[in-house]
């Protein structure tokens, strides 16, 4: 098992595929943004091994992402791959859902449970301002196909940016009387690359429960008051689906988090927000032991910081969002 020196088990454990994507969301990346070559990325029997290894720590939880999962060449035989690794109990990915439609059917085959799939809004001229290449048709259908081959309940993840999709929250959620969906709304977070926007623009959550209360009335409280993950969820009255709200940057939910990541470079990483990274692919291509990079990575758990530093003006700016895997 791992802990980290605050007492907290760490046991989940977000792998980023690549941080290449298909689309070029505001949030996230510049338009012009430059990715690794595959040759610094982990190939895929080092993720396998890494996966083997986190697992025999006690990891049983891992989340695929990135950048977009979906565009990395063999997704679905890394998925199987990972799903057969023995400790392992659930598999879920975070995609945007471009190409979901395709590969939903497949990655269920393969041993994925869920994904969460990101749409920040039901407008698709508003979409493709937000996400700058994308069309929202395609993400429909990629919904759709996720739940129709049994990676349910589908979540969706939309990040609430002020000047763009703060007045969608109230059609997103209306998705939950109808669909037994989790629609998430995220308040968007700091990093390099887009912080003059994340910093200036950031809705809170407070504000997005208000104007969805505004116009669909009191939200009752969902999951018995308790947090579902990161999000603090609610339910429409006589809804399907409940809605949650992520307040990662207002009210922080440090204390419970259990979780890692490891970057597609794979770096170590144990805050998403604070710039501490432990490089495990180059000792593991330099022939590091097993025993050696279990070390690194029980060390690098045991430092996981409390909390981040956003409140006292700490902006993570090592890396953008999608270099992180979110
Ligand atoms: N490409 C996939 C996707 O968009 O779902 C997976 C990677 S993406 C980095 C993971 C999640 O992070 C998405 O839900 C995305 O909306 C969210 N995200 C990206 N930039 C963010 C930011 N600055 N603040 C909060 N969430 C962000
Ligand atoms: Fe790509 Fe996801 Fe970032 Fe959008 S949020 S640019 S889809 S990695």
């Amino acid at each position: 098992m791992a802990f980290d020196r605050f007492g907290r088990k760490i046991h989940y454990l977000r792998i980023s595929l690549t941080d290449h994507c298909n689309l070029r969301c505001v949030y996230c990346m510049p338009e012009e943004m430059t990715f690794r070559p595959n040759a610094e990325m982990m190939q895929d029997d080092e993720i396998l091994l890494l996966t083997r290894l986190f697992a025999n720590l006690g990891f049983d939880k891992i989340r695929l992402t990135g950048g977009e999962p979906t565009v990395r060449l063999n997704v679905v035989d890394i998925v199987r791959g990972i799903a057969g690794t023995p400790g392992i109990r659930n598999v879920t990915m975070t995609t945007n859902g471009v190409l979901l439609s395709k590969l939903a059917g497949p990655l269920a085959g393969a041993g994925l449970k869920r994904v969460n799939v990101s749409l920040d809004t039901l407008n698709p001229a508003k979409f493709k301002r937000l996400t700058r290449w994308g069309d929202i048709e395609d993400v429909w259908e990629g919904i759709l196909a996720a739940e129709q081959a049994g990676l349910a309940p589908v979540k969706l993840n939309a990040v609430i940016v002020r000047g763009y999709n703060e007045e969608d929250v109230t059609d997103l959620a209306r998705l939950t009387i109808e669909h037994p969906w989790q629609v998430r709304f995220i308040e968007m977070m700091p990093f390099a690359g887009a912080t003059d926007l994340q910093t200036g623009q950031m809705v809170s959550a407070e504000e997005m429960i208000g104007r969805v209360e505004q116009t669909l009335g009191p939200l009752a409280p969902a999951n018995d008051g308790k947090l579902d993950g990161e999000a603090r969820v609610f339910h429409i009255p006589g809804a399907k689906g409940d809605v949650g709200f992520i307040s990662s940057v207002s009210a922080p939910f440090c204390a419970d988090c259990t979780r890692a990541r490891l970057t597609a470079d794979g770096i170590l990483r144990m805050c998403l927000l604070r710039e501490h990274e432990i490089d495990l692919l180059t000792p593991l291509r330099g022939g590091a032991t097993l025993e050696e990079l279990r070390t690194l990575v029980l060390d690098g758990v045991w430092s996981k910081p409390w909390g981040h530093g956003l409140a006292e003006g700490e902006i993570p700016l090592n890396r953008v969002m999608s270099e992180i895997g979110g």
